[in-house]
């Protein structure tokens, strides 16, 4: 399935419904900058964490409760095509998990209350579009360090259950410089909205996308079915 075949916008749809004429070019080429991104992050990211000396391995806590806001077009496009490339049964597994997440988000936020919920992606502790996991995913773990447009450094710790060895030296050598690849995705960023004329601003949990993928995927197959 394309982007493409979404021929009609239906008032209420998301703010991915002008998608709906996209022409699929933009978004094949968009992804296959995506991939090599991304297969380059995650070289990067294990280069860090092994200077670190960093595993997850036998960690009692999982990454993937935690609730992360995404905000890339690119990135939402790119788990799109994830989710095409699961068979139908194993993506309306997805789409139900997700809307099962966003209920429990409802009824935590209105309790006021922070709890972990596993990503609707994720069974029996693995990814299940591990090849498509976005990029908080691949850079969650180790300290970083990102420098700013305005030429300011900002840094962020690691994991929170290990006590990281934070001496300049240490971080000198391995503290993982994620600007290089957040510019590039952002250079990616701009030219797909740009060629795709979408202006809308993204901050959105996996489960939100995905609920928003199913939209998408249930509006092309009634247009197939007309
Ligand atoms: S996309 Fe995959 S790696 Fe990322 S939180 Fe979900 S299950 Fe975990």
């Amino acid at each position: 399935m394309g982007l493409d075949c979404l021929a009609v916008v239906q008032p209420g749809m998301s703010i991915f419904s002008p998608l709906v004429a996209a022409d699929n070019s933009i978004i094949d080429l968009a992804a296959g900058k995506v991939r090599d991104l991304y297969n380059r992050m995650s070289s990067a990211y294990d280069n860090a964490a092994a200077c670190y000396g960093f595993s997850c391995s036998g960690c009692d806590e999982n990454c993937c409760e935690e609730r992360f806001y995404h905000h890339s077009l690119s990135e939402f496009l790119y788990l799109f095509r994830g989710l095409e490339s699961l068979d139908e049964k194993s993506r309306q597994g997805v789409f139900i998990r997700a809307r099962d997440v966003l209920q429990l988000y409802r009824i935590h936020d209105a309790e006021g209350m922070v709890r972990r919920v596993i990503c609707p992606l994720n069974i029996d502790g693995l990814c299940s579009l591990y090849d498509y996991r976005l990029m908080i995913c691949r850079l969650h773990g180790v300290p970083y360090k990102m420098r700013m447009p305005d030429g300011t450094e900002t840094q962020g710790a690691g994991c929170h259950k290990l006590n990281w060895d934070m001496s300049s030296e240490k971080n000198a050598a391995c503290m993982f410089d994620r600007t290089d690849l957040y510019r590039e995705l952002s250079g990616i960023e701009i030219e797909l909205r740009q060629k795709l004329g979408f202006g809308h601003r993204i901050k959105k949990t996996i489960a939100e996308m995905i609920t928003d993928i199913d939209e998408l995927f249930f509006y092309n197959q009634t247009m197939t079915d007309l």
